[in-house]
């Protein structure tokens, strides 16, 4: 029952903590559920809106890094009717009152989204000289610096890529695609060995080779060194690759740092979040590729998504507990198509089928019960079908 002349009750202030497609996917949600609702943003980078997954594409498809900003932050701030305020990182959360430290600024919250996404990781040191010839790509202002870098080499570049997971394989196809001379080095004797047993690994290692990209598998890198303009990489097994400009993409961890000093659960997997994506602090909540939700990492679009939907019907009212699908992961490597549903827990085999570079892999139970599949090729399109077939992600 409401009580007459009672002053309505405010909303509380949402504010979220990263503009990728975590946060800005919860903010158009709430908007969407609630025209009123205060809604501030607060991004360490330039707060523009783009889709991560085509930065890894763009220039076999000759897209300018201008090209891939659908909004700049003003149009952001508009479209939302939400504060903005960029390159501003947050550098504390204070829960208890309920407080942003950003620097010497305290910002008080009602409710707090965490979206602070995945940063790079590098396992060696790289010499303040090579800086401006050494790159690791997780956004999009540090795309614009990397194709600077390589528009400004004035022709087919050398570029080595360390790392031969879903970033690196996919910059090395768009690279070699659009004229540069690639060299791929990684300590795993496959390409994306978290995503394909070996003999579909093998499979795309041999489409690269095809295609003139130069594999330096099973090597680890000993030394990276400046020699006037060439960067000069020498690998374990004394091999030296000169390079003009390097690529490190040696894997990604969640951003959690934020969340463990305000005392937050986190483990290496992220910020752990119950299905409701909230934290064990009352009013707190983490989505994307920082948050590790009942148990699961899946950092791809989708689950995002499907967590940005939950908790923007959360946030205004509706409790709604996110499930995962069967979703399936796209490798965007035109030489040699690549989906992917790695099973949760290892399988009892892997049971393979086809030839050359069309090959079918199912990951089975001791029951023959299908818990994940890798696809490579023209079986790619089996995906759906194999999709239907396959346990959810987080059923
Ligand atoms: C090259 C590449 C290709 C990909 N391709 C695909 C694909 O084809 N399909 C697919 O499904 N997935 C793909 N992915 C994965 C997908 O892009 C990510 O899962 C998704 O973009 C993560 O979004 P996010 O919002 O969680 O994090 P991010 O996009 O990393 O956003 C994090 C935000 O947090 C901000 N931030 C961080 N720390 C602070 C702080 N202290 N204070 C303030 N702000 C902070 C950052 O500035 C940023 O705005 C790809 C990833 C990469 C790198």
């Amino acid at each position: 029952m409401s009580v007459a002349n009672e002053p309505p009750t405010a909303p509380a202030p949402l504010t979220i903590i990263g503009t990728g497609m975590a946060g800005l996917g919860v903010a158009r949600g709430v908007r969407n559920r609630d025209a009123a609702r205060p809604i501030t943003l607060i991004s360490a980078d330039s707060g523009d809106e783009y889709s991560k997954p085509l930065l890894s594409s763009a220039l076999a498809k000759r897209q300018a890094p201008e090209a891939l900003a659908m909004r700049d932050a003003v149009g952001v701030a508009e479209a939302l009717d939400a504060q903005l305020r960029i390159h501003t990182p947050v550098t504390a959360i204070d829960t208890a009152s309920r407080c942003l430290q950003l620097g010497a600024e305290r910002l008080p919250y009602g409710q707090l989204v965490i979206a602070t996404g995945a940063a790079p990781w590098q396992p060696f040191a790289v010499p303040p000289a090579l800086a401006s010839r050494v790159f690791q790509i997780n956004d999009l202002d540090d795309y614009r610096r990397f194709r600077t870098a390589l528009d400004g080499h004035g022709g087919p570049a050398r570029v080595a890529i360390v790392g031969a997971g879903l970033v690196g394989c996919e910059y090395a196809s768009d690279l070699q695609a659009s004229g540069h001379r690639v060299a791929l080095v990684a300590p795993e004797a496959t390409p994306l060995p978290r995503l394909l047993p070996p003999p579909l690994g093998r499979a795309l290692g041999t489409a690269f080779a095809e295609a003139g990209i130069d594999l330096h598998l099973g090597r680890r890198l000993d030394a990276i060194q400046d020699e006037a303009e060439t960067v000069v990489l020498t690998l374990d097994d004394g091999a030296v690759l000169a390079a003009d400009l390097v690529l490190v993409a040696t894997g990604l961890r969640p951003r959690t740092a934020l969340a463990a000093a305000a005392g937050l659960a986190v483990s290496e997997a992220g910020i752990q979040v119950d299905r409701y994506l909230a934290t064990g602090a009352a009013d707190v909540f983490a989505l994307g590729d920082v948050a590790c939700v009942d148990g699961l990492s899946a950092m791809y679009v989708q689950p995002l998504q499907a967590s940005a939907r939950a908790l923007a019907a959360t946030l205004t009212g509706t409790p709604t507990p996110v499930s995962y699908g069967a979703w399936p992961i796209m490798v965007k490597t035109p030489l040699l198509p690549v989906a992917a549903l790695p099973p949760r827990e290892a399988p009892a085999r892997w049971r393979i089928e086809g030839e050359a570079g069309d090959l079918v892999a199912l990951a089975e139970d001791t029951n023959g019960q299908l818990l994940g599949f890798a696809l490579t090729g023209r079986c790619v399109r089996r995906k759906v079908e194999l999709a239907r077939a396959a346990p959810p992600l987080l059923g």
